[in-house]
């Protein structure tokens, strides 16, 4: 396809596009298939020979559509919703030309420089306290995160390696082992799964504490867990508080529950991943009060802000503990700006440091 081609094959696209949304109420919301159903239909192999583009094209409405489930249909009401927006599709468009991979400030300054403003001006629309802003000298701000499932895991990496350097700080024959051993991350038995999921990955264990009749976490029955486990010898060090469960979005209580995790110092996630968009309307801002008490905070506007998937918006107050956690090194990533786009950096580099640290 040449530059000509693409102008046109671009703006059949759009329309085709245009005509799909316009017309979405018409199909059929969750597609009648059996598993398997798209195998018998395309060949087993790629084609020796090219197809025409007629014929590939022709193929998304015989073999891809009786398959798609259309999450943007008005008669989709299954697990929450996802955003999409003209808008984001145009930039989704022009983000594929650019092409650009942000690991570093040098790899590309715009785009390091573009989501650290953006996640500032999302925070101030969200009125998170100014801790969580990157602004100038600040020493907190926003990392984008494809899911809030990899921001929950993030936070309790970087929960996982502050611990284990204080303590050995304190005690230096401790080894990362003895340590990792008693830790014991904290959250509610109606958190999402994914929290379950980030202890499996991170090798931590995972309390699930008894919800109230509210469904909503309780300062008593974290307290309780707390005193349990300190008196047998174990180490707290991570709470999850959700703002917003997936199964009924429920609250777990923010204002009494944030207290006593810094007074336990240990590190407070928040996942609002399905309702933190809300919290930019007045009206429901106060649910988020408390996020004062936390060390990371988390949503997703690719669920509810207009955002094609995926973008997961998480902030930091303190920078340092995700860029001390992950940070690497190697010569061919060295710039002359290497402070520049730190969190990024390191937040994108979290999942090779996941592996690493287990060889
Ligand atoms: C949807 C949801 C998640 C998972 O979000 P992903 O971005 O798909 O990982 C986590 N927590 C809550 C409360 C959710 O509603």
């Amino acid at each position: 396809m040449d530059s000509s081609e693409f102008r046109r094959r671009g703006k059949e696209m759009v329309d085709y596009i245009a005509d799909y949304l316009e017309g979405i109420e018409k199909r059929t919301v969750y597609p009648d298939v059996e598993p398997g159903y798209l195998r018998s239909l395309i060949p087993t192999a790629a084609p020796q020979e090219p197809e025409t583009y007629e014929d590939i094209i022709r193929d998304i409405e015989k073999i891809i559509m009786p398959g798609v489930t259309h999450w943007h249909s008005p008669y989709f009401f299954a697990y929450f919703p996802t955003a999409s927006s003209y808008p984001a599709m145009i930039a989704d468009m022009l983000c594929g030309a650019i092409g650009c991979v942000g690991f570093s400030w040098a790899a590309s300054p715009a785009c390091t420089e573009l989501e650290t403003v953006m996640m500032d001006w999302l925070g101030k629309m969200l009125e998170l306290p100014e801790a969580f802003l990157a602004g100038r000298a600040g020493e907190g701000g926003g990392v984008i995160q494809g899911s809030a499932s990899e921001a929950t895991l993030v936070a309790l990496l970087a929960a996982r390696t502050k611990v284990i350097r204080q303590l050995q700080a304190a005690s230096p024959e401790l080894t990362q082992a003895a340590i990792m051993e008693k830790l014991v991350a904290y959250t509610s038995d109606q958190a999402h799964s994914s929290v379950e999921r980030a202890g499996l990955i991170g090798g931590i264990k995972i309390k699930a504490i008894p919800s109230d009749d509210n469904f909503s976490m309780r300062a008593s029955a974290l307290q309780e867990a707390l005193e349990e486990d300190k008196a047998a010898g174990l180490i707290p060090f991570f709470v999850v508080v959700t703002l917003g469960t997936t199964s009924c979005c429920s609250f777990d209580n923010l204002l009494e529950v944030g207290p006593i995790c810094n007074q336990e110092g240990v590190w407070l996630h928040i996942d609002a991943a399905y309702a933190g968009s809300a919290f930019i309307c007045p009206e429901f801002r106060h649910l988020l009060n408390g996020v004062e008490f936390a060390d990371s905070f988390n949503f997703n506007p690719h669920k509810w802000l207009l955002v094609n998937f995926d973008c997961s918006a998480m902030w930091v107050k303190q920078r340092n503990d995700l860029t001390g956690a992950f940070k690497m090194d190697p010569v061919y990533l060295k710039h002359s700006h290497q402070d520049s786009g730190e969190l990024k950096q390191a937040a994108q580099g979290s999942f090779s440091s996941v592996l690493c640290w287990q060889c």
